[in-house]
């Protein structure tokens, strides 16, 4: 891989929160002594209704575990995020909506009429018998009803839990029996890419696996036709004209879980993540403000679902407790064609932007074209999140949007860790393509060797990633089975967090995720991270994307299996395998070489856009029967056609 290093540019040195004295610093005050690091954060960024008196209770004992941040601080998260702000931004822009299609006119909305809307839908929510600690499934297109449902909740202290709006009925069925909802917040259709998702008819086909119970609120947004079923269905924006528009918080415990999130399902099924009211929301405060180095009147903009914790913490949560004005896009990065990010940029004129390596890949795949004629001069702030970033990705990133001259943030984190754990601070951080870089404050990255767990104390060094103490942000409980969060998580490595994933550290102490831990192949001996030879394949100029995986080799104990997609107009030839297998030798070593490479259209992506590489590991070692949980899978059909056309069969 790539160790070239990019320091920050002096006017962003000179410009930024954090300098790289600062980071040391704070660092080292942040893990001696975290009580009075995170207490005096917590008194500074929020506002407490009954302050705390105890900062930071966690322990890490199997068996034992438990973690609670403020746990006698009382709060409201809706009035951190909105209510506190109106008398000094009430008419500024909290959310800016950037509709599907570009035509229809964005909307602007201030902190005022938020603050209305979000009163407006709590009230239909208590008009709905919804209550303190009652769950609330939020089945929404990415439209500001998905936000002022979520702060709803948050204002009367219901727990709610975005099922992203691509999923299918089987899987919101599922998350709205796992966390017994009382009610689902839907819409009648969503818009997305031109195309429109039957969101209302799908919520109809889950709830015939539910309790007759569970109401839905529909959100006629597109005001296309439904089915109504009546003593069931609820018109919300209807309701919302009814009541009052205002609503009084709810005073919540800082232990009180603000949402349920389940994960990805890239490793298996998915988990139904909890997080709390006071540790989570100050830290998406702190890690938005530091490591996108947001300053006052910024635009924001994450460029990711709801549905997904990134947009919980970076779309919602993090910038409006900040008071910044976030941007709502409700698109696709293609459509109408590969440019629309750059127009929205333009148009919006956006400071911040944040997304991921699945969508810079495919933006790669379309040609730089789509790029010029955008003015992005607006950026300062570029970042990463979700897989790790291929160097030539990075790079593409960093040339074409940044014009070499913008911060990348390769931000390393989870649906559980609620925010940015590993991650480079614009004006303190050297970046290295590809590479996380350094722990954010209070976090302590450790790592193991795989069979003894022993942690390894050596600078440069490779092994499994842990966490050795709790942070704010951290995720509380499995929903419903704190048995299945110690397990998952405390199990493995004694005394630690255990991620699922890998890394390796340089001589300069950056952190290098080379994959789910899962995903390490040991070929003749050698350990090698999958991400490794997929950035090698991806470095080619015909390669557009790469997936590799392990399979039974008589010889060489595993061999390495690659699924290449090729470029936009390439086409596959033996030469062209020969070619990326020589390519791969002199990039990393004769060791890595391909020992099977096939052509793949498309890649088995969770819905959030990762490789699921445990569908095509099952796929090289010719064990279709058991691909395991499928629900999480964007298109079904990609498997079919790689099972059809695997190698060697
Ligand atoms: P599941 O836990 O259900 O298998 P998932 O792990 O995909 O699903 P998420 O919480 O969405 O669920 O993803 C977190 C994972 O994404 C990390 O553990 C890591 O593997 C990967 N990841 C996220 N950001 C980065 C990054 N910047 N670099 C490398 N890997 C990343
Ligand atoms: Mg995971």
């Amino acid at each position: 891989m790539t160790d070239q290093t990019y320091p920050p540019a002096a006017d962003i040195v000179k410009n930024a929160h954090i300098d790289i004295a600062t980071y040391e610093k704070m660092y080292e005050a942040s893990v001696s002594d975290p009580d009075t690091f995170w207490g005096d954060e917590a008194r500074k960024r929020l506002d407490w209704i009954e302050p705390f008196t105890k900062v930071k209770d966690t322990n890490f004992t199997l068996g034992e575990v438990s973690i609670k941040w403020f746990e006698d601080g009382v709060l409201n998260v809706a009035h951190n995020c909105i209510d506190r702000h109106l008398a000094t931004r009430g008419d500024q822009t909290a959310i800016i909506f950037e509709p599907d299609d570009p035509e229809t006119p964005a909307q602007h909305i201030t902190y005022n009429e938020l603050h209305e809307k979000v009163s407006r839908m709590a009230n239909v929510l208590l008009a709905q018998g919804v209550m303190r600690g009652d769950r609330v499934i939020i089945y929404l297109p990415m439209i500001p009803e998905a936000a002022y449902a979520m702060l709803a909740c948050a204002r009367i202290g219901a727990i709610h839990s975005v099922v992203f709006a691509g999923f299918s009925p089987d899987a919101l069925a599922n998350r709205i029996n796992d966390c017994q909802a009382k009610v689902v917040i839907t819409a009648d259709t969503a818009p997305r890419g031109g195309k429109r998702t039957a969101l209302k008819s799908n919520t109809d086909a889950a709830l015939l696996h539910c309790s007759d119970k569970v109401r839905c609120l529909v959100v006629k947004h597109t005001g296309d036709q439904t089915t109504w079923i009546e003593d069931r269905d609820v018109d919300v924006k209807a309701m919302m004209e009814q009541v009052a528009p205002d609503c009084p918080v709810r005073p919540m415990n800082a232990e009180d879980p603000l949402f349920i999130l389940y994960t990805s399902g890239s490793t298996g099924k998915p988990k139904g993540v909890v997080h709390s009211s006071g540790g989570y929301l100050l830290y998406a405060s702190i890690t938005q403000e530091l490591t996108f180095d947001y300053h006052d009147g910024d635009v924001f903009w994450c460029g990711a679902d709801v549905g997904w914790v990134t947009g919980h913490t970076y779309i919602i949560y993090g910038p409006l407790a900040n008071g910044a004005t976030t941007l709502m896009f409700e698109g696709v990065p293609t459509y109408p064609d590969a440019s629309r990010f750059w127009q929205v940029i333009d148009k919006h004129k956006v400071n911040q932007f944040y997304t991921a390596p699945t969508a810079i890949r495919a933006l790669m795949g379309a040609g730089t074209s789509f790029v010029e004629g955008h003015d992005l001069s607006s950026l300062k702030v570029l970042g990463t999140v979700g897989e790790p970033i291929n160097p030539e990705a990075w790079n593409w990133y960093n040339d074409n949007i940044g014009k070499g001259k913008l911060p990348i943030v390769d931000t390393w984190w989870q649906t559980e860790t609620g925010g940015h754990m590993i991650t480079p601070l614009p004006g303190a951080t050297p970046t290295k393509p590809g590479s996380a870089t350094k722990p954010f404050f209070g976090v302590q990255p450790v790592v193991l060797e795989p069979t003894s767990g022993e942690e390894i104390h050596e600078t440069k060094t490779e092994g499994v990633l842990a966490i050795k103490d709790s942070w704010p942000g951290q995720m509380r409980t499995v929903y419903g089975d704190h048995e299945r969060f110690e397990k998952t998580y405390f199990s493995d490595y004694k005394g630690y967090y255990f991620a699922g994933d890998g890394c390796r550290r340089d001589e300069d102490g950056y952190y290098w995720i080379t994959g789910r831990v899962d995903d390490v192949i040991n070929v003749s001996g050698h350990r090698m991270g999958t991400a490794e030879v997929e950035s090698a394949l991806v470095a080619h100029s015909k390669v557009a994307e790469a997936a590799v995986v392990g399979y039974p080799h008589d010889v060489k104990g595993q061999g390495i299996y690659c699924y290449v997609t090729l470029m936009n107009g390439e086409e596959p030839s033996d030469d062209l395998k020969k070619e990326l297998r020589n390519w791969v030798r002199t990039e990393i070593g004769p060791i890595a070489s391909p020992d099977l490479i096939q052509w793949a259209p498309g890649l088995p992506k969770t819905r959030s856009g990762k490789i699921m590489r445990r569908i095509l590991r099952k796929i090289a070692e010719n064990d279709y029967g058991a691909l395991g949980d499928t629900s999480t899978l964007a298109d079904p059909s990609v498997v079919d056609d790689l099972i059809e056309n695997r190698m060697n069969k």
